[in-house]
């Protein structure tokens, strides 16, 4: 995921009255909201009882998935089980040259499709131990939330379609996808849009548990390698040469305590793994570091770019400068390792009218923001795409101590099922 951006943005619509309390008995009779109608369709109160039925079942399943290790480029196992959790949800399963697990659930009008994407990969490294625990109602363990929360949700979401029986104008395509985290520089979902190209007409990111939002603005963010190598050497007799570590010690320290960060448009930069060095008597002959940028605009992340190409000049210029001996240069290099082009889903979308109905109908709180998900890839081309949770409370996202608590979990199921089922149309 998706570490939301705190600062909503200021789309006019994410302030509208629908409050937690009150909100469903004043909307629940409003003949204006499209959900209302399709709530009282016999077969759509059907896969609505399923979801009020089979959380816990739902609850089981997310252990299952998160059980099973998916790091970066490893995502092949938790794959091959989801598709066949989505097959016994009835869909026509299949994989792509990505691996992603995908089900199709055929509508009227195959030309057309709405996408609904979980993402099967987490940040954890290859061994992280993936067993889930419980403490009270709280379930522990990495990858439980993130995106465990939405990967079940998205199957319970298939199941209770699948018990309903319910016909739909668009064909409706759930997808497990790889690639979401770090450096899969979205891989999965660039794939599959790909894939469906003209024929997507919406795609829902679910990813992690919160409800209260609704992510429609995609932040662009740019990741970079920077390597910097020398001559390596003897720590007492090689004393004085120029030293790639503190070389790339000057960049850093420069960077970050001269770059000015605008607040408007929000902006990151963080220095996230740093490696190089053999030995504690060796003067390294390399060293890396890898930097994730993210903006509101762009165009921030270019400028950057720039003042930080100019502190790893400076950095390397500085620490040759103070070599005592050696001929023989550091040298910089630069690898880019993944970029998110940026996207906003326009404020009078049909697919943000349909959360919002299901939003009012439902009784639930959310306001809009941005962040950076597989939402970005089909906002960035123009496709409606937003990113939400998947219902239930969770913590501690990327990190071992992430947990998540299935408390009314049923809201962000529902809250699925009634968008989709208004984008997609309901056929008798
Ligand atoms: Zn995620």
């Amino acid at each position: 995921m998706a570490i939301p951006s705190l600062s909503p943005s200021l789309n006019p619509l994410s302030g509208r009255a629908n409050a937690a309390n009150g909100g469903v008995a004043r909307r629940q009779g409003d003949a204006q909201n499209p959900v209302d109608m399709l709530a009282r369709d016999p077969e759509i109160a059907k896969a609505l009882n399923w979801i009020g039925k089979n959380a816990g079942w739902v609850t089981e399943q997310q252990i299952k998935l998160t059980e099973i290790p998916a790091p970066k480029f490893a995502e092949e196992a938790k794959s091959a089980a989801y598709q066949k959790m989505l097959e016994a949800a009835g869909l026509k399963i299949r994989t792509d040259s990505a691996g992603n697990a995908i089900g199709e659930r055929e509508g009227a009008d195959s030309d057309q499709v709405i996408l609904l994407a979980a993402h099967l990969d987490t940040v954890f490294p290859e061994g992280t131990p993936a067993k889930v625990t419980r403490k009270g109602s709280r379930l522990l363990g990495p990858g439980i939330a993130d995106n465990g929360a939405g990967l079940s949700a998205l199957l319970g979401v298939a199941m209770a379609l699948n018990s309903s029986k319910v016909k739909t104008g668009m064909t409706i395509v759930f997808a497990g996808d790889v690639g979401e985290e770090g450096e899969g520089n979205l891989r999965g979902i660039r794939t599959l849009v790909q894939e469906y190209g003209k024929r997507l007409q919406a795609v829902i990111a679910v990813d992690g548990a919160a409800v209260d939002y609704v992510a429609t603005q995609a932040l662009a963010s740019k990741r970079m390698e920077i390597i910097v190598t020398g001559p390596g050497g003897h720590s007492w007799t090689d004393f004085g040469s120029p030293n790639p570590i503190t070389a790339l010690s000057r960049a850093i320290v420069q960077f970050s305590t001269s770059v000015e960060m605008p607040i408007t448009p929000r902006s990151s930069f963080n220095f996230g793994v740093i490696d190089g060095g053999t030995s504690v008597n060796s003067i390294p002959n390399r060293v890396t570091v890898k930097v994730d940028f993210r903006s509101e605009d762009e165009a921030e992340i270019g400028r950057l770019e720039t003042a930080l190409r100019e502190a790893v000049r400076a950095g390397v210029a500085g620490e040759m400068a103070a070599a005592k001996r050696g001929t023989e240069s550091l040298q910089a290099h630069y690898k880019v390792i993944g970029t998110r082009p940026g996207g906003k889903l326009a404020a009078d979308s049909v697919l943000m009218k349909a959360i919002q109905n299901a939003d009012d109908y439902l009784g639930n709180s959310s306001h809009t923001q941005q962040s950076s998900t597989d939402a970005n890839i089909p906002l960035s081309l123009g496709i409606p795409a937003i990113s939400i949770g998947g219902g239930g409370l969770a913590g501690g996202a990327h990190s071992l101590e992430e947990w998540y608590e299935p408390e009314n979990r049923e809201l962000g199921m529902k809250r699925i099922l009634l968008a989709v089922l208004e984008i997609a149309g309901v056929r008798k």
